[in-house]
């Protein structure tokens, strides 16, 4: 039977690879799991491309600066993986620009960045018409010139979600997963959803982001310290006049400032006359009852405070961010994420990708390539050939150490 008949079924149906949880960590998977002939679904609990998880919105930074120098190589990945990927597509998701890395030179973090591939140190008084930062005497600024820029993230997750059923995938929504079984004689894995409908599979791949702690705690009685955080994207106006100079368009870049508070921003996109400027830390939530709300006006504040004293006159703080958009971050203890097989009854039957900690999203195709890999040949050939080592992702990682609340990875 074709997979997509079966799918249609309310009975049993058979598939190489069943993908659970479709932002942008599962439709990367799944799209990488159908290109390589795996009869593949991808079951998604909400809609597709609902704004109740970590993918949704306009715009994530793609930045090779990382503190870690395990993540360079993954990044470098990702972004042949991206220019695949949209060459496919026919369509872009993804706005180069230059990133801007920044703080003071007592940060370890930023100096270990800026020497991981972080770009070279630049003197911004001849950048971005000379006047947009203003940083003390000893700060750090340095500015890659290649390889950054903004991802459309909604567009993104929805472009491997298309490539995905053009190789041959299918895609399920409103399919919440409850359990997760090894098949008696061991053959495979039984997936089972809310509604009733079982689906057989010979490996599973679980990308379920904030939910993830719950999900494994049911269905393998392990438990994992991947901490929710609720997170708010703020955008602030733009004051009139210098609208475009803070553009993509004008090669403002996107900017991460170290330090407390640790602020990033991506340049003025998705909604014309406004930037994103963020603080990169928010409070524990519960995925399942948040209040959309913490983190809030404090969040605001500090952000407001930022803006007023490194770009002053350029940004409107009065009356606070004009947009906030919820979202949230999924912690591990040391900030690296957690890409295994899950081990114990399910051995290499089960593979998991969670815990991306708030700087996930530009990995997604490289995640999923070596989630597929994990799944069908049980090595990621493609992760390995590329330099990026996965023991500094195993789930038992995190053993001891106290939990993390930022992405000062
Ligand atoms: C405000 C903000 C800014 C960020 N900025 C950046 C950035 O600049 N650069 C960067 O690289 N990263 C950034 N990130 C991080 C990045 O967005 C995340 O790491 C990434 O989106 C995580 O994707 P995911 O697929 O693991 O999780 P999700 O997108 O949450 O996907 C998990 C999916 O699983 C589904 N699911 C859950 N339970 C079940 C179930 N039982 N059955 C079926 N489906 C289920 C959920 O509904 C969801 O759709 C940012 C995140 C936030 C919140």
């Amino acid at each position: 039977m074709a997979a997509a008949d079966a799918a249609g079924d309310l009975g049993r149906a058979d598939f190489d690879v069943i993908v659970v949880g479709a932002g942008i960590m599962g439709s990367c998977a799944a799209h990488a799991a159908a290109s390589r002939g795996a009869r593949t679904l991808l079951l998604e609990r909400f809609d597709l491309l609902h704004d109740l998880g970590s993918s949704h919105g306009h715009s994530r930074t793609i930045r090779d600066a990382y503190p870690k120098a395990r993540y360079p190589p993954m990044v470098r990945l990702a972004r042949r993986l991206w220019g695949d990927a949209q060459a496919d597509a026919g369509y872009r998701v993804l706005t180069p620009s230059p990133h801007l890395a920044m703080g003071p030179r007592s940060n370890a973090a930023l100096l270990a960045a800026v020497g991981n591939g972080g770009g070279a140190e630049v003197d911004l008084a001849g950048r971005w018409g000379g006047g947009v930062f203003r940083v003390p005497d000893g700060w750090v600024t340095a500015v890659s010139e290649l390889g950054g820029g903004v991802l459309d993230a909604t567009k993104a997750v929805a472009m491997f979600q298309a490539l995905a059923v053009k190789k041959g995938a299918v895609v399920r929504d409103n399919k919440e997963v409850v359990g997760i079984v090894k098949e008696e004689g061991g053959a495979g894995v039984r997936v089972t959803t809310s509604d009733g409908e079982e689906f057989h599979g010979a490996k599973c791949i679980v990308t379920v982001g904030a939910w993830t702690s719950k999900l494994v705690g049911s269905v393998a009685g392990l438990e994992l310290p991947i901490q929710p955080l609720h997170m708010l994207t703020l955008y602030w106006k733009i004051r009139p006049g210098h609208e475009h100079e803070l553009t993509a368009a004008a090669g403002f870049p996107t900017f991460s400032s170290y330090g407390d508070p640790h602020v990033y921003s991506t340049p003025s996109l998705e909604l014309p006359g406004l930037i994103k400027i963020n603080y990169d830390g928010g409070p524990p939530c519960d995925p399942n009852s948040r209040d959309w709300v913490s983190g809030g006006g404090d969040a605001a504040d500090r952000v407001a405070r930022w803006i007023e004293e490194f770009m002053p006159g350029h940004v409107v703080t009065d009356g606070g961010p004009v947009v906030r958009q919820s979202c949230m971050y999924s912690m591990t203890p040391d900030k690296d994420f957690v890409i295994d097989f899950l081990g114990g009854e399910f051995g290499q039957d089960v593979v998991l990708g969670a815990g991306f900690s708030g700087h996930g999203f530009k990995m997604g195709p490289a995640v999923g390539m070596i989630l597929a890999e994990l799944a069908i040949d049980g090595e990621a050939r493609t992760a390995a050939e590329a330099g990026v080592e996965l023991r500094h992702f195993k789930i038992n990682q995190f053993k001891g150490n106290p939990m993390g609340n930022s992405k000062d990875d």
